[in-house]
């Protein structure tokens, strides 16, 4: 039922810009796979290039083991679903979605039970003789994800399908496609500059920056311990401390900061490299006394129903950000005071970060 998909050392060059610059991943048979990363960082160039409407420059991309070199897009055995539909208006949904078995000759009747097999696997059993017209955002997407699936591709490519379609909607499709991946099988490589979505309903993320792979893990490794500060700012908020190693003690280093010396996990690379940062997420930030503590003026309550941030600057006018849920806040301090905010050296991380950003705390 399904394929996976191999990209080898794959580069891309237009003219003398490298838009994506020798990555290598391995999509296993039945994963959801995504690619994730901000505009123009290759994502849609890498799909493009395994569907077959554009060719490496070098490198090489196997599906089901089998090198698609010199093999064009409608002999590959993908299917690729965009944000823009195209459904056809004046066909009924059941000719929709049978219209590339048409195209292949297969008579009215088979079409039609195919169709009705379909509309079961996309959760809309009663829609096969609506008009397009009659349908709903989500639903005229469900559709073309029906039809993509009629030819019987063993990867499905899907671009940014969601990206049209207002924030409750997007969010009740993620569950929807996650479990249309479920129910066939087939391999979904997915892209998306959505982190949420991307974590939501992925077996596996690619984090992407400027042409090239910067980590491929399951969702939770890429949230919890992220490669580099690329990633760590890409997928969730964090506080970001500038400062230097200047020891290690115990698997932990030691980062000296001008708001003090911290202890945190050192990420991959952070013992020879240039630029270092520490970073720690709100989630993980509480106010008091610990091990890795900070004094900061309040500066900020946000109030955002489930959740509760406290935000702060430290006396290096560093913003810091302390998340709570609702329920665990406790007494909140009052603006304009001073508080300690402090943090666990297990969950802060010094990860290397050759950003030309400087202190910085995103999102708030
Ligand atoms: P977005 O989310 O905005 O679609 P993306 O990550 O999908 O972004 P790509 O569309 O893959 O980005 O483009 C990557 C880079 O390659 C961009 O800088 C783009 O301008 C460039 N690019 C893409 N196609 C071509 C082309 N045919 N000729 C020249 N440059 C191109």
């Amino acid at each position: 039922m399904s394929e996976g998909v191999d990209l080898s050392a794959v580069s891309i060059e237009f003219g003398s810009f490298k838009a994506v610059d020798n990555v290598s991943v391995d999509v296993r048979p039945g994963e959801f796979f995504s690619f994730l990363g901000p505009s123009g960082c290759g994502k849609t160039t890498i799909l493009r290039m395994v569907s077959g409407f554009l060719s490496p420059s070098s490198g090489d991309i196997r599906i089901g083991g089998k090198s698609m070199k010199g093999i064009g897009p409608n002999r590959r055995p993908t299917a690729l679903i965009f944000q823009n539909l195209a459904l056809f208006p004046l066909m009924p949904v059941w000719e929709n979605i049978t219209f590339g078995l048409r195209v292949r000759g297969i008579g009215r009747s088979e079409r039609r039970k195919r169709a009705e097999e379909l509309l079961r696997v996309v959760d809309l059993p009663d829609a096969g003789d609506k008009a397009i017209g009659q349908l709903s955002g989500g639903q005229k997407q469900r559709i073309a994800i029906a039809r993509a699936l009629a030819v019987e591709p063993k990867v499905m490519l899907l671009d940014e399908p969601l990206s049209a379609l207002d924030l409750k909607l997007r969010q009740h499709m993620r569950a929807e496609l996650r479990a249309i991946q479920e129910r066939t099988g087939v391999t979904f490589i997915y892209i998306t500059h959505d982190q949420s979505e991307a974590l939501a309903m992925s077996d596996r993320v690619a984090v992407m920056s400027r042409g090239k792979l910067q980590q491929v893990d399951t969702p939770q490794v890429i949230y919890n311990t992220p490669a580099n500060g690329f990633v760590a700012s890409f997928v969730g908020e964090n506080t970001i401390l500038n400062g230097a190693v200047d020891g290690e003690e115990g698997g932990f280093a030691s980062f000296r900061t001008p708001d003090g010396r911290f202890k945190a996990r050192p990420g991959p690379g952070v013992r020879n490299s240039g630029t270092t940062r520490l970073f720690v997420r709100p989630e993980n930030v509480r106010l008091g006394s610990a091990e890795n503590s900070l004094e900061a003026t309040v500066t900020k309550v946000v109030f955002e129903g489930n959740l509760i941030s406290v935000i702060g600057t430290t006396r290096n006018g560093v913003p810091i950000v302390a998340q709570f849920t609702n329920g665990a806040a406790g007494e909140l301090p009052q603006i304009g005071s001073t508080a300690r905010f402090s943090f666990d050296p297990e969950r802060a991380q010094i990860l290397v970060d050759d950003r030309p950003t400087g202190v910085r705390t995103e999102g708030f």
